[in-house]
């Protein structure tokens, strides 16, 4: 068997070359290297995909989180709830308006926000929370947003893992206030570089994230707020549109993988991601804790199989956040989670073969490790 890679970027690009060279050969043709027909195209549809009413197109997912913040006034004073087990843009979003993150641990078998943990996390300066759909696998966004809406409190959904998840049947990015994606190349909806966008049914809400993304600027050189230049790259927005009307096929692709491992890996030890039955997953990432993971991750490479850790340090025990005074033992589900991660190999070009030969190989050295 030959290895298996953590995902074949390539090979997504061979199976679209045609139509990916001819939408970069059309932006280049146009003249228009900025915003543009491309850009507006892409918005378009990725709103209707999301069923949502407004998309912007940013420069990547961590300024869609940022501006988002931004534009719904939050800043310096303010505290904004975010999983205490994500990757760290969720976190910085959040300290890049000058407002403070305040992690909430999540449930263990889901990863995802634990909505009962998060009432006690709500003070007098709490302005909103960041629901993350981390792996791909939505959170409970109904009891998050019931909780938001007790207490006045703006609901952003991270979705840079989750194109194409559904939440009791209907699409991931029009369920709370706004909806932040990533179009970073390794996500279910990849571009060839960076990308980021918004989706949102509040239009002055959109409005104001476009206004902040283009230099504050409505009309060219007159600028009503200071505001950053973080738009969606037109080459970018014509390869995202190509691979948009291949996502629900690519995430079936995926949904197979994932079954695959589930069937095979539920004989052993090894703890499997949870889907409650509300939950399509996007199947981002394929996610399971072993005890040994290092050996195991040793062993799997010796094997020919790449695994990845998502994440191994959290957001708290990081440099970036030595000043928010959280020691080691601070959030101990993310921390023992962040010990114990193993990322398997998961993409729209793997075959049923290279998923089982990942299983049976991973069964494997479960049984020899112990
Ligand atoms: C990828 C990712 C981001 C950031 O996206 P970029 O485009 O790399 O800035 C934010 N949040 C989560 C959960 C992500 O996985």
């Amino acid at each position: 068997m030959s290895p298996i890679p953590f995902l074949d970027l390539k090979a997504a690009y061979r199976e679209l070359k045609r139509e990916i060279d001819h939408a970069i050969s059309g932006v280049l043709d146009s003249g228009r290297y900025v915003q543009g027909h491309a850009v507006e195209s892409f918005e378009a549809s990725f709103a209707n995909y999301c069923g949502a009413t407004h998309a912007v197109g940013v420069a990547n997912g961590l300024d869609a989180i940022h501006l988002t913040l931004r534009a719904m006034g939050i800043g310096p004073g303010d505290e904004v709830i975010v999983p205490s087990n994500t990757f760290i843009a969720t976190w910085l979003a959040v300290s890049h308006c000058g407002a403070t993150p305040v992690p909430v641990e999540p449930i263990e078998g889901t990863h995802n926000l634990d909505p009962d943990r998060i009432e006690r996390a709500i003070t007098s300066r709490t302005r909103g929370i960041i629901a993350v759909h981390l792996y791909g696998q939505p959170a409970d966004i109904d009891a998050i947003k019931m909780i938001a809406e007790r207490h006045g409190l703006k609901l952003i959904e991270d979705a840079a893992q989750a194109h194409g998840a559904r939440y009791r049947g209907q699409a991931i990015g029009a369920h709370g206030h706004a909806v932040t994606w990533s179009f970073y190349p390794g996500k279910n909806l990849g571009a060839f570089g960076d990308g980021g966008a918004v989706t949102t049914s509040d239009a002055a809400l959109a409005n104001r994230i476009r206004l902040l993304g283009n230099y504050g600027s409505r009309t060219k050189y007159i600028n009503d707020v200071q505001g950053f230049n973080s738009r969606l790259d037109p080459i970018q927005a014509a390869c995202l549109n190509v691979k948009l009307g291949h996502l629900d096929e690519w995430n079936a692709r995926r949904r197979i993988v994932a079954s695959i491992y589930l069937d095979i890996l539920s004989e052993c030890e090894v703890q499997l991601p949870h889907v409650p039955n509300w939950a399509e997953p996007a199947w981002h990432l394929f996610v399971v804790r072993v005890r040994e993971r290092g050996v195991i991750q040793a062993e799997l490479a010796a094997r020919g199989i790449e695994t990845l850790i998502h994440y191994p340090t959290p957001p708290h025990l990081q440099a970036a956040y030595r000043d928010a005074g959280m020691t080691a033992g601070s959030l101990p589900i993310a921390e023992q989670l962040a010990g114990e991660v193993l990322s398997l190999p998961i993409g729209p070009h793997m075959t049923s073969d290279d998923a089982q030969h990942v299983a049976t190989n991973l069964l494997d050295c479960i049984r020899r490790s112990r």
